[in-house]
């Protein structure tokens, strides 16, 4: 499939998970990829593994989102297509809210994404494609997730104003809402294997087609949004759980 030859397309948070399977999905359909994320030896070998190139830059600090795009724009020139997907996931409960872990997760997941956007925005093509990676989380009321919910649900506010005062450059800018998908995410929270392990069995039972998604599902959708197949859909949200987002109260 080459429905992406000739476009550039930059993945951040692209050394792992969601990110990584997009990177690779978007290149075996003939993108020229770039992936950026914090960690320079993890970047640097997921670069290697996927043929891509790597660029270190951490979306939670804009003088690193500028130099990325300064490098992008060097070695580039204009880009076709930008997945912000870089994010993190802190639980905590409601009364233990600390002011860092709000700020750090807003920074990463809004301030950061939304700053992707508008500093990737001059080198951006006309015609260009960004889809934002969001969470059905930010239409729920799950446990523990309230920070984590608004970043996304945020996120998902600024798609849609961005979406119309884009248009007229033909730029779409769209929202993919996954439901719970296997990835190093939820290891990085610090829960033990045991809390865990229970947590994914909760989850998974009540996800309708019983199980997690996996991360090429998602790259899947994400490699649909930024081709020309989907040239006249912008300001929308796709929910891809599994049926979560439906799950029936009696089954
Ligand atoms: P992951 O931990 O495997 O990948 C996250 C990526 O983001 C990594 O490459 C990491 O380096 C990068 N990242 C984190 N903070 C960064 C920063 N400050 N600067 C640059 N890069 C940074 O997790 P994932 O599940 O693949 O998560 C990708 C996105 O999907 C996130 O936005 C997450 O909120 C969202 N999401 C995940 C799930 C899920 O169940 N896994 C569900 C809904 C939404």
């Amino acid at each position: 499939m080459s429905k992406l030859s000739g476009k550039v397309a930059v993945v951040t948070g692209g050394n792992s998970g969601i990110g990584y399977a997009s990177a690779k999905e978007l290149k075996s359909q003939g993108a020229s990829v770039i992936i950026t994320g914090r960690d320079s030896d993890k970047v640097q070998l997921a670069a290697k593994e996927l043929g891509v190139k790597g660029i270190v830059a951490d979306v939670k600090n804009i003088s690193a989102i500028e130099d990325l795009v300064e490098q992008v724009k060097n070695d580039f020139g204009k880009v076709d297509i930008l997945f912000v997907n870089a994010g993190i996931f802190q639980p905590a409960p409601v009364g233990q809210i600390s002011e860092e872990m709000f700020d750090h997760q807003m920074g990463i997941n809004f301030k950061g994404a939304v700053f992707t956007t508008e500093r990737f925005l001059p080198i951006l093509n006309d015609g260009a494609s960004i889809i934002n990676l969001s969470s059905v989380n930010a239409y729920t009321g799950m446990p523990n997730t309230a920070v984590y919910a608004a970043s996304k649900a945020a996120l998902n506010s600024y798609t849609r104003t961005a979406a119309t005062e884009l248009a007229p450059r033909q730029i779409r800018i769209n929202s993919v809402n996954p439901g719970p998908v296997s990835t190093p995410i939820f290891s990085k929270t610090g829960m033990e294997e045991e809390q865990l392990n229970a947590f994914a069995e909760a989850m998974k039972s009540r996800v309708p087609l019983k199980r997690f998604g996996q991360p090429v599902d998602i790259a899947k959708l994400v490699a649909f949004l930024a081709s020309d197949d989907a040239s006249f859909i912008t300001g929308s949200e796709y929910n891809i759980d599994g049926g979560i987002n439906i799950n029936p109260l009696l089954s």
